[in-house]
This record gives C-alpha cells, structure tokens and sequence, in this order.
C-alpha cells in the first residue's frame, strides 16, 4: 500500500493504533484497547483507524461501530469519509460513507438486531420501543393492577421502581443487592418489588413492547445462543467502540459474545471520564478488557493533548489529580496561553444568565461564532434563567440532553397514535390515544383495550367493537382513521395522522396554532425516515435537541449557543466553554448525602466539562441559587459556596474574578431573576 500521508498528522502512538493488525497479510488483528485522557485524540485516532481499515481493504458494510450518541456516529462517520477523501478521492469516500451502515449506538444497533432475528428469538419482529416515560406509565399501570398503588404506605414511586428494576437488569444485580447499595430506604420492599417486576416484564412480552433496557439484555441473550452469536460475529470483520468506560456490563458481554478471542476488536475510552454508573455503567469493563483475552489486548496510552491550552489543561488536571483514585495518565499540550480560566463569583443565577450573554456576545463581537461556545450544566432544570435571557436577547440556542421536543404533549399523542398502529397491543400508546376521545375514560379504555388483547388480530377486534356511548361521532372517526393508517403509504399517513388528531388538539390546548406547526415540523422530520417503523425506533433512541426555536428542530444552518448538559456534552468541544452553578450542591449535586463512590463521580463530572474547552473556560460561582429541594425543604434559595472539588489549593490556576466588575446598586437592583419551574424541568434529566 502507498504511504498514507493522511496518518502523517497521527503522534507516534496514535499511528500505532490507527495501524494496528492492518497490512501483515490481512486487515483484521488481534484486540486493541486506546485508553487515554481527555482531548488525547482517541475519538480522531479511530476515525483515522476506520479510514485506514477500509483503504487497505476492509469492506465497509463489515464494520460495526459504536458510539455513544446517534449524533456522535454521524460526525464519525463524517470525519472517515473526510480523510479517506485524500485517498480515495470524493466519489468513492462518499460510497464508502453509504457502506458504512452499521454505526450507531449500542441501542440503536440492538434494536436492528432483534428485529432482523426477532422470529428466530420468538419475539414481534414489528415491536414498539418505550422510552423512559413511556416505561414509568407501564410501570404504573402494571403497579396499579398489581394492587401496589402509591397510597400504599411508602411504596416507592414509578420512577423509582423503574430505576431500580433498570439497574438490576443492567448491572446483572440481584435486587437485594442492588436495594441495599443504591436503595437502601426501600429494602423493605423486596418481595412486593420483585412480584411488580415479573409483572411489568409480563405486560411488556404481551403488548410486544421493549424498554431501552430490554434491547441490550434481549441482545445480550440473543448472543448466549452460540449459532446466533457466531453467525452475528461473523458479519462483522471489525466492531470498534468509542467511550468505552461508559458501558455496563451487558454491553461488554455483547462484545465478547459478539469476539469471544478479541479479533478485530477496538475499544477506546478514558477512565477518569466515566460518568454514567448511575445507569450501571461500570469503569471496570475498560479496566479488565485486556486480561479478558488471550493472549491479552495491545494497549495503547496517548498523553498528549490536542484540543486545550496549557492553563486550561492543568487546571482539569489539578481537578481531576485530587481525585482518590489514580488515573495513570498525565496530559501535556503545546499549546500555551497566558490566559488562565477564569473563576467568576456573582451574586445570583439572574446575574450569571446576564454574564454568560455579556461574555458570549463579546467573543461574537470578535468574531467567535456562537456554534463555538458552549454552556454546560449539571441538570437540564440549571439553564432555565439562562434560556430565559437568551429568548429575551433574541440570541438563537439549541440544547442538547435537555427537555425534548418529542417531549411536548401533542407531539407525543401524534407519535402515540402512530406506534398504536405499528403494534395495536401497547397499552401506553394505546391509552393516550383512547383518551383523547370525548366520553371514552379509563374503565372504557380498559376494556377496550382488554378485548384487543384477547384477540389474535387486535385492530379486526377493534373495529368490530361497537361505539362506547358518549362516544358516537368521534368513535367512528377514530376508527376510521385507524383503518386508513394501517394501509397507507409512509410518510403520508403522518398527514392522515394529523387531520385525524387536529380537532382534539384544537378542543385540548388553547395555543392549539403554536402546537400545530410543531406538527408540521414532526412532519418534516418524518420526510428523512424510509418507514414508519424506522422513523419511530430512531425518534424513540435518540430523540433531536430543544432549540430556542418554538418547534424546537435544530437550526441546521444558522448559527446558535450550545446549551447542553455535561452527560450530553461528552467527547464534544469548543473554543469557549462556560460551566454554570459550580457551587457545592450542584456539582456535587448532592449536599454531603452521596456516598463517595458517587462523589468521585461528580468530580469527574466537573473534569468532564472543563475539558471540553479549547480557548476559553469560566467556571460560574453564584452566591445563591434556586434549588428542588428536598421533599422537607421544598423549592427554596440557597446560599452556595464554591464546589469542593476547588479547593483553595488549586484556585491559583484559575483568575479569580467577581461580575458585575464593579457591583453598582443599580446592578444589584436589576437582578431580579425570573423565577423558574425547576420540578417541570427536573423531569428532563436523566434523558
Ligand atoms: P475526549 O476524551 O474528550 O473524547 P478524545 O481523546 O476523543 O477526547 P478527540 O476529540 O479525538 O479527543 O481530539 C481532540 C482534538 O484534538 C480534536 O480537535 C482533534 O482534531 C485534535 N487532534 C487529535 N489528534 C491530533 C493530531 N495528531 N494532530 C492535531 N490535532 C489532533
Ligand atoms: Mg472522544
């Protein structure tokens, strides 16, 4: 092969990686592990290694890549077809790029799988997918039926009970176990909780639904049948994975399955950044990958970073170095500066929304774009009066990982309705759309629901079943509807959809003009979907970001602020990075109650954002600020203090500054904040 010079911008050990196993009489090598810090190159070293893979020869559609959003495997795949360009030329790398069909996230690869396997594992090859809220109302419903309501004595919450029922499953946990670690107030309720569970996973087998959950534990069961996993492994030369300490114990079990002897094996990820155990993510699957073949996984370190100036670097470093565990790697840069980070102290959250715009504003004077600046927060509820001054400075944001757009109420009966008739048997779609009828209420909707389940071919049952009472004229409507889906052509029946569910939404939302565009944009965003059922499985996965905009689709080409959660931010980066609320009881979140294994994790978490600045870091310190307190305390202000994870020994590496610069009377007057719903928020977080 001619001298790849696209490998010539590579570092020493980057290059040894990118090269690994390739071009000794075949392409395919033994197992590689790239573990690294931060803006080390891991994510561009294994662009560059999918790139070089498939100009030796490496079919394209034989490669699996994983990643941690849908977004992330699409800049991926953008950045191999960049430079597998200056090889192949223009045409053939965008040929390459279309080959590239398996790159995604693990959920989203899973839920492929089982649908391509589903007749062989015994499943509903057309099932419908339940996201998080979605799991929280089955979960009720079943909690109900199962006589363990919430005016039982203390009986856990919906969300509660999900949580705990997630974490067993991916952590492969006994419930006891995982009671007594994470749930300790609710260990009284193992019994009760164990029969609930049985249930909730008989109802999802009946209405031929799976939760996120399911699709990597029904994958990872799949793979235990060894004429599956060998016939799977087998389409895949390569499966290389991004961020891998964020994975949990079925996803590693996947991959071994998937590789029992590690061939063609890449996993990359960064031990000091695994901020996701509170999904069951466990660092331990990046830790033991090399032992866990034989002979054991090469291993590649990268101590170099790319992305951050020195004073920016050492003060993550200085963060991260006080940390209790040892991380082994030691980032340098050359990229000096003499500006520090700065650490801002203002008054309040009103005071830091007005900063952010002054300071973000400022750099777009100098021609920073804003897409090059990026705000992050511990919660989704933390941006609140920062969106506020955004909308009301006219200045254009999208958020990712925050309050979703499919999220909106009618939005969600749109898509209810559509998931009603890809699988008549989910109850939850079901319900909300039986609900919207006039006179048709829960007990109706019960047995109506019940009679369908009974039958082999629900939606026949359906339309034989005769009008509820109060219902007449809207019942006849609804089913004609439901037929009319069930036989036209995608995406047109969004259009049949929608005609169907106008006069409710005009009847149940005042702002029923505003919540009809939206429809229209969901509209839009079908336009890119081959079907229904794809349209539905990807929206569900990997839903798009909120914008400042009312329909809150991406602003593809314009240019806007980041707002995005930390969890959300991950393997991102930009020039500017402003990190709100670092004050103890935001980061960590939990004032003093956490355990310390969850404390380390908060502190990641901080060394997570500041990362992710090139240029330009400011870490904002309001004195006071607004918190969902306690059931006890309630919403309240509270008065905060610099996070402990800055402790005074390290404020030399930042510039210690206090905004307004001279706090007049009239400054102070003026920051009156808006007072901002957090509980409506908070429900966005974890998502
Ligand atoms: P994270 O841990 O945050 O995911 P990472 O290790 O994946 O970071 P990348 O995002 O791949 O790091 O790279 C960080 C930045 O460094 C990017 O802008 C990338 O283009 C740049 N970079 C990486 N390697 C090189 C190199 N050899 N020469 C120049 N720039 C590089
Ligand atoms: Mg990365």
């Amino acid at each position: 092969m001619a001298a790849a010079t696209y490998l010539d911008t590579l570092n020493g050990e980057q290059r040894r990686a990118v090269e690994h196993g390739v071009g000794d009489g075949g392409t395919v090598g033994g197992p590689l592990l790239v573990i690294a810090g931060a803006g080390s190159g891991k994510t561009n070293t294994l662009a560059h290694r999918v790139a070089h893979l498939i100009v030796a020869g490496a079919d394209p559609r034989r490669i699996l890549l994983m990643t941690f959003s849908r977004r992330a495997a699409a800049e991926m795949a953008s950045r191999v077809e960049r430079i597998a360009r200056k090889v192949l030329g223009e045409n053939k790398a965008a040929v390459m790029r279309d080959a590239l069909t398996w790159a995604g996230t693990f959920h989203g690869i899973g839920a492929r799988l089982l649908r391509e396997y589903a007749e062989r594992i015994g499943i509903d090859p057309a099932f419908t997918i339940h996201d998080r809220e979605d799991s929280a109302d089955l979960m009720n419903l079943v909690r109900h039926e199962c006589g363990l309501s919430k005016t039982q004595n203390r009986f856990p919450a919906k969300g509660t009970c999900l949580s705990i029922y997630s974490r067993c499953v991916n952590a492969e946990m006994a419930i006891e176990k995982v009671l007594g670690q994470h749930y300790p107030w609710c260990s009284g309720w193992a019994a009760e909780l164990k029969g609930l569970f049985a249930s909730y996973v008989e109802a999802k087998q009946a209405q031929h639904v799976l939760d996120y959950d399911d699709l990597l534990l029904y994958w990872a069961q799949m793979m235990s049948d060894a004429l599956i996993a060998e016939e799977i492994g087998s389409r895949f030369d390569h499966v290389l994975v991004d961020e891998y300490q964020d994975t949990n114990r079925l996803q590693s079990s996947v991959l071994l399955a998937l590789k029992p002897e590690g061939r063609g094996l890449t996993v990359v990820g960064d031990d000091a950044q695994s901020i996701y155990s509170f999904r069951a993510a466990t660092v331990r699957n990046i830790l033991e990958f090399p032992q866990q073949f034989s002979p054991r996984a090469e291993i590649v370190t990268l101590d170099r970073n790319y992305r951050s100036t020195q004073p920016v670097l050492s003060a993550a470093n200085g963060v991260i170095g006080l940390s209790k565990e040892r991380f082994t790697k030691n980032l340098w840069t050359d990229r000096t500066s003499s500006q520090k980070p700065q650490l801002v102290s203002l008054r309040d959250e009103a005071e830091q929304a007005r900063y952010i715009v002054e300071q973000v504003l400022a750099n777009r004077e100098q021609g920073s774009l804003l897409k090059h600046q990026a705000v992050l927060f511990r919660t989704s509820s933390h941006s609140g009066p920062l969106e506020v001054e955004l909308t009301r400075r006219n200045i254009p944001f999208v958020k990712f990982g925050g309050l979703k757009f499919l999220d909106a109420a009618h939005v969600k009966d749109m898509l209810a309705l559509l998931r009603f008739v890809e699988n008549p048997r989910d109850r939850v779609a079901g319900f909300r759309i039986l609900h919207l009828l006039p006179g048709v209420g829960p007990a109706t909707a019960q047995r109506v629901l019940d009679q369908m389940a009974e039958s082999a071919n629900p939606i026949h049952a359906l339309c034989q079943l005769p009008a509820p009472p109060r219902a007449g004229a809207d019942w006849t409507a609804f089913i004609q509807a439901i037929e009319n889906l069930r036989y036209s052509e995608w995406p047109a029946d969004l259009d049949r959809a929608r005609l169907w569910y106008e006069p409710h939404l005009d009847r149940i939302h005042e702002d029923s003009e505003t919540r009809r565009a939206d429809l229209v944009q969901l509209e839009q965003i079908a336009g890119g979907y081959v079907s229904r059922e794809k349209f539905l499985t990807e929206l569900t996965l990997d839903p798009p970001d909120a914008t400042s905009d009312q329909a809150g689709v991406p602003l593809l080409d314009e240019d806007y602020l980041i707002l995005s959660t930390i969890h959300s931010a991950k393997g991102q980066e930009w020039k500017s990075v402003y990190v709100l609320n670092v004050v103890d009881g935001c980061m960590p979140s939990d004032l003093g109650t956490g355990t310390s294994a969850e404390i380390e994790e908060e502190r990641r978490l901080l060394y997570v954002a500041m990362t992710r600045a090139k240029d330009d870091l400011h870490l904002v310190v309001p004195q006071r600020f607004f918190t969902h307190g306690q059931a006890a305390q309630g919403d309240r202000h509270v008065y905060a203090s610099r996070t402990r994870f800055i402790p005074e020994a390290l404020v030399p590496l930042f510039e210690r500054t206090s905004w307004p610069q001279a706090a007049s009377g009239q400054a102070r007057t003026a920051a009156q904040g808006p007072r901002i719903d957090v509980g409506a928020r908070m429900r966005g977080m974890w998502r």
